[in-house]
């Protein structure tokens, strides 16, 4: 990770470095948000980048504004098939995978006595059911090269419950456990898996949330954001790039006997 501390209200740049050259890394969900800084951490230390999401031109941008040699490939992972498929195209273009990391999600709220299946169903699909879709599709290359780090984007909805997301929360636990199964599975294969459970992040997925407290209750957008920035004991929201300091960290050489961990970047507001 970086030695400088960071207060979350500065987004410098990544020091260029060669931590991982050479090394191909697979992010989803790697046009917005998380996902992009994942990957911007990744192409700054020398890492061969394949970029996934659903949006072409966007994940075009990305692939052209990152220097290197990287890839992009257009799925909606929710679709079993095209989330196998993009792992395969990958490979052929980029070569083996030596990290995965799965960031695609989304998170949105209904009450559960009105939930409709559709939302359970869609919850689960994007937030649990890529990871597993991926993960399979990737896990066979790393047990042959015995050699391979998959880092999972979970959440603090992984780690404690919370109203009115229970969909979310359901799923996102369901990553936490699969981290652990995984990583004990593999633990004599040379595979690391791991999570990183974050709080809110300054990200679009938390300005929609930000959006939809405004619509549900006519409080202010300050507010709103105020009172979400309230739910960590640091009383701020987390910077996408905090998330992504974990993630190399966790895919380094120096995490090598660190397996099964889900490490909550929440400023102190979940200790599992
Ligand atoms: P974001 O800014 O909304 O970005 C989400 C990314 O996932 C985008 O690149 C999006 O790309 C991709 N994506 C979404 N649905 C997809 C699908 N069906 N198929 C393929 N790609 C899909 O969200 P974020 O805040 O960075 O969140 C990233 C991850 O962190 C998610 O797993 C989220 O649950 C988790 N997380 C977020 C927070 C937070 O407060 N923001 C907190 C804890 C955990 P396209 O739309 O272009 O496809």
């Amino acid at each position: 990770m970086t030695a400088q501390p960071r207060d979350g209200t500065q987004t410098e740049q990544p020091r260029m470095t060669t931590a991982f050259a050479g090394r191909h890394v697979l992010v989803t969900g790697a046009s917005r948000g998380i996902g992009w800084a994942v990957a911007r951490a990744f192409a700054a230390q020398g890492a061969i980048l394949s970029l996934c999401g659903r949006d072409a031109n966007l994940l075009e941008q990305r692939r052209t504004a990152l220097a290197g040699r990287h890839a992009a490939f257009v799925a909606d992972l929710t679709d079993p098939a095209a989330a196998a498929r993009i792992v395969e195209l990958a490979i052929a273009a980029q070569g083996p995978l030596d990290v995965l990391v799965n960031n695609a999600g989304y998170g949105a709220s209904q009450p559960f006595a009105k939930m409709a299946s559709e939302h359970w169903d869609q919850m689960l699909a994007v937030n649990l059911s890529s990871v597993f879709h991926v993960t399979r599709a990737a896990i066979g290359g790393m047990l042959a090269r015995k050699q391979g780090r998959i880092v999972n984007i979970a959440s603090t909805a992984g780690l404690t419950g919370y109203a009115y997301v229970a969909a979310y929360v359901a799923a996102k636990h369901g990553v936490v456990g699969l981290t652990r199964a995984l990583a004990r599975e593999y633990a004599s294969q040379g595979i690391t898996v791991n999570a990183v459970c974050p709080g809110y992040v300054d990200t679009e997925m938390t300005a929609a949330t930000i959006d939809t407290i405004v619509r549900k209750t006519g409080r202010s957008a300050e507010e709103a954001r105020a009172e979400l920035a309230k739910s960590n004991p640091q009383g701020r929201l987390i910077q996408p790039e905090e998330v992504a300091d974990a993630v190399l960290w966790l895919a380094g050489d120096a995490a090598g006997s660190v397996t099964g961990q889900c490490i909550a970047i929440a400023g102190g507001e979940v200790m599992p």
